[in-house]
C-alpha cells in the first residue's frame, strides 16, 4: 500500500470534477485498511471510501484520506443449480456481470453496463430494468469502523430498499465493504418487465439471459451519455416515492404524470418526467447541463466544479417543488 499526498481525483470520479485529495491510498489487501486506519497522522481526518467514483459529487478538494478500494478476486461455490459467489469489493461490476453470463450464471444480466465497483453495489442497492442487487445479495463482509472489527452482515442486515441501504442510513460512513456474496443460478429466469426491453426483444423467438443482457446494453448505450466523453454521475435524482393518496391527487392535477406502483402500496413518480415538464431537459448553465435525452442526467461539459453542478441541481429541485409540490432527492453522495 502506498500513501500519496495531494492527488487529483478528476480521473477517479465520472463527473470529472477537478478536485484534489489531501491523501490517497490504494487498498489492495484487507490488511491495508487496518494499516491506514492505524496511522496516527490520518486518524482525525475525514475518510472517503472510493470505488469507481460513479455515484459521488465532490463539492471541493477533499481534506482527508481517500481509500481507493482495489481488492480483486472472485470465488465460486457450486450447490446444485446455485452458484454462490464471493466477489472482492474492487472488482468492476460490469465486468463481473459479463463474466457470470459467460459462465452461464444468471440473475444479474439486467444490471449489465452499470459503472462502478462490486463493493459499492449494496450501498444504494443498484437496480435497473426491474432487477436490483437485493434479488441476489446474500451478505457483505468488511471492516466496521465503530467496533473496529471485521464483520459479515447478512442481506437482511443490509436493509436494502429502493436505491438505499443501511449504508446510506444508520451505518453511513461506518462500514468498509471488502467482499460481497451473491447467489446466482444456472437456470435462466429472464426478466423483461420493462417496456424498453420488451420492445427490443418482442421479435425474438426465445428470450435468454444473453439476449436480455445484449438488449439492456444496447438500450443503455443508445439512451445514456457515456461518462468517458460526457462526464456524468448517472441519474442525479431518485424517483420520488409518495403515498397512493398523494399520487392520486397529483394525477388529478397532472393527468399525464408518469407513475409506477410499488410492492408496498406506495407509488413511484418518474423524476425524469417531472424535470422535463419544468423545461430543464437539454438546458445548460455555464459548463454544466441537463442531457438532451435524459432529463435527470447532469453533464459536466467542461471543468465545472462540484458547486456549479450542485447549483444546477438545486435550481431543478426548486422548480419541481414549486410546480408539483414534490421534493427531488439527490442520488449520488456529496463530499
Ligand atoms: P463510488 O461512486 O465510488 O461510491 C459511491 C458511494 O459508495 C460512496 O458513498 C462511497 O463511499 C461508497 N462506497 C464505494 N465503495 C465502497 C466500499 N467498498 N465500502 C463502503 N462504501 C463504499 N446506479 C444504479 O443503481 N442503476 C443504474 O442503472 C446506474 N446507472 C448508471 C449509469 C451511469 C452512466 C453512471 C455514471 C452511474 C450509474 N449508476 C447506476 C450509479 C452508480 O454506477 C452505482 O451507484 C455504482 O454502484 C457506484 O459504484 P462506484 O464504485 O462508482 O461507487
Ligand atoms: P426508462 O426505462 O425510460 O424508465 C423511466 C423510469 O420509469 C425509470 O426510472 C424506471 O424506474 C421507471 N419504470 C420504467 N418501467 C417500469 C416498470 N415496468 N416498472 C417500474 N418502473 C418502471 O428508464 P431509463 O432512464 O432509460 O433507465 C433504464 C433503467 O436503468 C432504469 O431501471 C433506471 O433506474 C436505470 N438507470 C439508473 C441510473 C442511475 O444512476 N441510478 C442511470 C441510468 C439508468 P426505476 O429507475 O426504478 O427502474
Amino acid at each position: 500500500m502506498t500513501l500519496l499526498e495531494d492527488v487529483s481525483l478528476q480521473e477517479f470520479n465520472t463527473l470529472s470534477i477537478p478536485a484534489r485529495a489531501a491523501y490517497f491510498a490504494e487498498v489492495v489487501s484487507a490488511a491495508d485498511i487496518e494499516r491506514i486506519l492505524a496511522n496516527p497522522a490520518l486518524a482525525t481526518l475525514p475518510r472517503l471510501v472510493l470505488g469507481g467514483g460513479s455515484n459521488i459529487v465532490l463539492r471541493g478538494d477533499f481534506p482527508g484520506v481517500v481509500l481507493h478500494i482495489a481488492l480483486r478476486g472472485i470465488e465460486v461455490e457450486e450447490n446444485g443449480t446455485q452458484r454462490l459467489l464471493k466477489v472482492a469489493a474492487g472488482e468492476n461490476w460490469d465486468a463481473l456481470v459479463r463474466h457470470c453470463l459467460a459462465q452461464g450464471w444468471y440473475g444479474i444480466e439486467n444490471l449489465i453496463s452499470i459503472p462502478g465497483s462490486a463493493g459499492a453495489a449494496p450501498i444504494q442497492n443498484i437496480g435497473a430494468y426491474g432487477v436490483e442487487l437485493a434479488d441476489v445479495l446474500v451478505a457483505v463482509s468488511g471492516w466496521d469502523l465503530n467496533t473496529q472489527q471485521w464483520r459479515r452482515l447478512s442481506a437482511e442486515q443490509c436493509q436494502l430498499g429502493y436505491r438505499t441501504s443501511v449504508f446510506k442510513a444508520a451505518m453511513q460512513d461506518r462500514f468498509i465493504i471488502t467482499e460481497i456474496e451473491l447467489r446466482l443460478s444456472t437456470e435462466a429466469q429472464p426478466n423483461v418487465s420493462y417496456a424498453a426491453l420488451n420492445e427490443v426483444l418482442s421479435d425474438s423467438e426465445s428470450v435468454t439471459p444473453e439476449s436480455v443482457a445484449e438488449a439492456v446494453a444496447a438500450v443503455r448505450a443508445s439512451r445514456l451519455p457515456d461518462y468517458r466523453t460526457e462526464p456524468n454521475a448517472g441519474s442525479f435524482f431518485k424517483n420520488p416515492i409518495v403515498s397512493a393518496g398523494r399520487a392520486s391527487v397529483l394525477k388529478q392535477q397532472f393527468p399525464q404524470l408518469v407513475t409506477w406502483p410499488m410492492a408496498d402500496g406506495r407509488v413511484k413518480l418518474a423524476a425524469a418526467w417531472l424535470v422535463e415538464q419544468c423545461g430543464w431537459k437539454g438546458r445548460r448553465q455555464g459548463e454544466v447541463g441537463i442531457h438532451p435525452r435524459q432529463a435527470i442526467v447532469l453533464v459536466n461539459y467542461g471543468r465545472a466544479k462540484g458547486a456549479e453542478v450542485l447549483a444546477l441541481a438545486e435550481a431543478i429541485q426548486h422548480s419541481v417543488a414549486e410546480t408539483f409540490g414534490v421534493s427531488l432527492e439527490i442520488e449520488p453522495r456529496l463530499y
